[in-house]
């Protein structure tokens, strides 16, 4: 049969896509709602996953956007440092300069009274110094000092001027140098927590890359969870249909794929249109508070695309009762986003006649179920892509979407 072969080829290629995943059913045997409910808990707890990762996401980046503030405040700080340094060493070297001027001054100085002492020694047995090594007594001993004193009394001066001049520039330079010892203490300071600052940030950076890729993984585990989910939904449909209604194909809501090129099949099922269906929102009849609030076929902005059904609403509508409008077996009943449709059903009615009812806020029945006409179904929500609680309502004649207007004539009129 078909339809047995490609659901095998199904099965293989989920078994391939979600190998790594903790499967709930083995492929073989049938899809029931018990494996679409494990496989839903599983893509909102994936939910929950992705959204705590983005917190931890968006958390992490504020507080490196907090350390690189910081960041480039210690370097401009230390930059400052740096600066001073520089002032203190050109400062430092100008000192050095006017010491050495000082000492080549001494030197100079000294190297003169010193000529002058040796040729004073050298040329006269009268000079003062050969009189003061000559001196009988004491007193012609200061006699002779006072000579020698009166001849190198001027450089002896300048000497002592120069030598007080150093004194105060070597005060200066080590008042510069203690200076920029603390200084260079400081720099290394600022470097050092600069360094540890910048380790910080190169972190914080690993940990927000480590973050991106756990999200692009989780991302990639829910793509594959709903993957599969898409695949249980048309695994069940094969199974309600065994064959006999062809390959059903998912049509979903408000896809935008279809902008008016699918007419949905005027239905040859034209003995069955407008038989016996129940209005589907059981409590609230047409014409006294429910109205159609979107219709069957092309629709434009806010939405795009082709309007597979019709959208049925009351004033209080979240929570009103929704009924099947005809027996049948239910092949649907999912929870989740469902590509727009959010929690939904489908009803198979045989001869290829299903119903389905979309953004509903609860589930009532489970796959597999038979249900009456008028039975109570769901209850209306606002689940999937729809902008306020409504009912969407679609009728299929062998998997694709006719007008459901027909279909409730008798209260539509
Ligand atoms: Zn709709």
């Amino acid at each position: 049969m078909k339809g047995k072969v490609s659901l095998k080829a199904v099965c293989s290629a989920l078994a391939a896509a979600v190998f790594s995943l903790t499967l709930i059913a083995p492929c073989a045997a049938e899809v029931t709602q018990d494996d679409l409910d494990d496989l839903d808990r599983q893509i909102r707890e994936q939910e929950e996953v992705i959204a705590g990762i983005e917190d931890k996401t968006a958390s992490n980046q504020e507080y490196l956007d907090a350390l690189q503030k910081d960041l480039s405040l210690a370097e401009e700080k230390l930059q400052r440092t740096l600066d001073s340094i520089g002032e203190l060493n050109d400062q430092i070297g100008q000192t050095e300069d006017e010491i050495a001027q000082q000492q080549e001054k001494i030197d100079s100085t000294y190297a003169q009274l010193a000529a002058r002492l040796r040729s004073m020694y050298m040329n006269s047995q009268a000079s003062p110094l050969a009189m003061l090594f000559s001196a009988k007594d004491y007193s012609t001993f200061l006699m002779s000092m006072e000579l020698v004193s009166r001849t190198s009394a001027y450089d002896s001066k300048m000497i002592r001027e120069y030598k007080d001049l150093i004194d105060e520039q070597n005060r200066q330079k080590a008042e510069l140098d203690a200076q920029k010892s603390a200084l260079e203490t400081q720099r290394a300071q600022e470097q050092q927590e600069q360094q540890d600052m910048e380790t910080k940030v190169s972190r914080q950076k690993e940990l927000l890359a480590q973050l991106d890729a756990d999200s692009q993984e989780a991302i990639a585990i829910q793509q594959q969870l709903e993957d599969q989910m898409d695949a249980y939904e048309e695994q069940i449909r094969q199974q309600a249909a065994s064959g006999s209604h062809g390959d059903g194909k998912p049509s979903e809501e408000e896809s935008g794929g279809e902008t008016g090129g699918e007419t949905g099949g005027e239905s040859g099922n034209t003995d069955i249109e407008g038989a016996d269906f129940a209005w589907p929102l059981m409590d609230v009849a047409y014409g006294s508070g429910a109205y159609i609030s979107s219709d069957y076929g092309p629709r434009t902005d806010p939405y795009t695309g082709f309007h597979k059904g019709l959208d049925i609403t009351c004033g209080g509508a979240q929570g009103k009762r929704i009924c099947a409008a005809r027996g049948g077996t239910v092949i649907v009943a999912a929870y989740g986003w469902n590509g727009g449709y959010g929690n939904y059903i489908i009803i198979d009615h045989g001869d290829g006649l299903s119903t389905l009812y979309a953004h509903c806020e609860s589930l009532s029945v489970s796959v597999g179920e038979q249900v009456s006409r008028g039975q109570f179904i769901a209850n209306v929500g606002n689940t999937g892509n729809s902008f306020g609680p409504h009912c969407h309502f679609e009728v299929r004649i062998n998997g694709d979407h006719t007008n459901p207007r027909p279909y409730l004539s008798a209260y539509l009129g």
